[in-house]
């Protein structure tokens, strides 16, 4: 092969030299090269540096035009005359453990992302084991550097991933998501919050009704008001009314059942958010079949409590509801009106002052479940965790306050955390944000894959 022949400018801008090149269907080659050192690494001498040795080592880099890209590193040994010391110099440009480029390696931690490890594999030549050890050492580093901010309104939430109930904090007023425990157990959950700095500035808890949560949280910030989000209770009516709906539409002869289609999707609607056409079906349907027509009218009915101004309205309003189901209603029901009964404080408690926090992320997750889990299928827990933690840049807010302290004690004392960690003392991290998460996440993948057996 001629010089010319040789591409130079391919891998720009990687120092290296190409000296050789090969090409084959899925794959270009590269044979390179770095210039000679001229100082010793060992006693600093300068021009006493020999050639000592050689050996080719094969590197991976980012695939160019669809295609793995090889590099073959001739690899030189040196020998220091002046001081007798053999060395191989320092490659900045290579993960050298990896077998790969720093570059390439910094491609692979951002696409396996919202991306599979061995979809990310097969795109740029790489074994998937070598993927998992990659972002694993990326995630241990970015673990340690995470110091996250107590919120004044905090969320804690379950996320039922890969068959398991998972604990999800978030910062509400924020919208980021703090953290992710694998399981929302008494014991994980007691761990993490008691470990969490600030935590006495958490002034509003909202949660799940599991009782654990609630329990950790009077043991660890009995400072707090803990609330049940409206969102959790209001599912619990509709799935009463779905429940009756879906018993008396099994009890119909087929014919009749006919004249029910879309009914679950119109009868989960809000009444005020029907248009006038689908109001017309769903009163047809109350009409005929008066048993749904109750269900669908509590549903409503209890759905408007959270309309309502204050606590002592909402409460009374929440009694009369109740005294109005019938004998043959109350065991339907039973599951709302317990959970009413055994949650009564932290569900009106959402009525107090200043406490009517939705939780986005209750909200958005929800939503895009069944995305996530398709996601997550192949994934550890911590692979999942990382992703979630790490993938967008965080949210960083400055301390309200500024430090009170005078510069002149300097050098005074002990030293202060923000000094020993070497950097601004008071942005606080709040997490990753949620909405440009769960964009990112979701977002269909780029494939730029090369192999032609992936295209069947
Ligand atoms: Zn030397």
């Amino acid at each position: 092969m001629s010089d010319l022949a040789i591409p130079q400018t391919l891998l720009h801008p990687l120092k290296a030299t190409v000296v050789g090149f090969h090409e084959e269907e899925n794959e270009y080659s590269f044979q390179v090269e770095y210039p000679d050192p001229e100082v010793c690494p060992n006693c600093g001498t300068c021009g006493e540096v020999v050639r000592f040795g050689k050996k080719q080592v094969k590197f991976r880099d980012l695939p160019l035009h669809g295609r793995w890209v090889t590099l073959w590193l001739v690899r030189r040994r040196f020998m220091c005359r002046a001081c007798n010391t053999t060395f191989s110099p320092a490659l900045p440009e290579m993960a050298e453990s990896n077998r790969m480029t720093r570059r390439l390696a910094d491609y692979i931690i951002k696409a396996t992302v919202g991306r599979t490890n061995s979809d990310v594999g097969r795109e740029v030549g790489v074994n998937e084991s070598v993927i998992r050890t990659l972002f694993r050492d990326h995630f241990e580093a970015q673990k340690d550097r995470y110091k996250p901010t107590a919120p004044r309104v905090l969320g804690i939430d379950e996320l039922y991933l890969q068959r398991t109930y998972r604990c999800v904090l978030t910062n509400i007023e924020e919208e980021t998501i703090i953290d992710l425990l694998e399981s929302r157990t008494k014991p994980q959950v007691t761990a993490y919050l008691s470990r969490l700095k600030d935590r006495k500035d958490i002034e509003i808890v909202c949660m799940d009704m599991w009782n654990p949560y609630r329990e950790v949280t009077k043991a660890l910030m009995p400072q707090a008001t803990i609330v049940v989000d409206k969102f959790h209770i209001q599912r619990m009516a509709n799935e009463a009314m779905e429940k009756i709906r879906k018993s008396l539409k099994a009890g119909l002869s087929q014919h009749r059942r006919r004249a029910l289609k879309g009914d679950r999707k119109l009868m989960l609607m809000r009444e005020h958010d029907l248009n006038p056409m689908n109001r017309m079906v769903v009163d047809t349907w109350l009409n005929q079949f008066p048993e749904l027509g109750a269900a669908y009218r509590l549903k409503e009915e209890f759905l408007n409590i959270w309309n309502l101004e204050n606590e002592s309205d909402a409460k009374e309003e929440y009694r009369r509801w109740h005294s109005s189901l019938t004998p043959e209603e109350r065991p339907q029901w039973a599951p709302l009106t317990t959970a009413m009964s055994n949650w009564e404080a932290e569900i009106f408690a959402y009525f107090g002052n200043g406490q009517r926090n939705t939780n986005a992320f209750t909200e958005s997750m929800n939503r895009q479940m069944k995305d996530l889990n398709r996601l997550t299928r192949s994934m550890s827990f911590e692979m999942f965790r990382a992703k979630i933690l790490f993938s967008v840049e965080h949210k960083m807010k400055r301390k309200e306050k500024p430090r009170r302290e005078s510069p002149f004690t300097m050098g005074y004392g002990l030293p202060t955390d923000a000094n020993l960690a070497g950097r601004a003392p008071s942005m606080r991290d709040m997490g990753a944000p949620i909405r440009p998460l769960l964009e990112f996440l979701l977002e269909p993948p780029i494939n730029i894959n090369p192999m032609p057996s992936a295209e069947g």
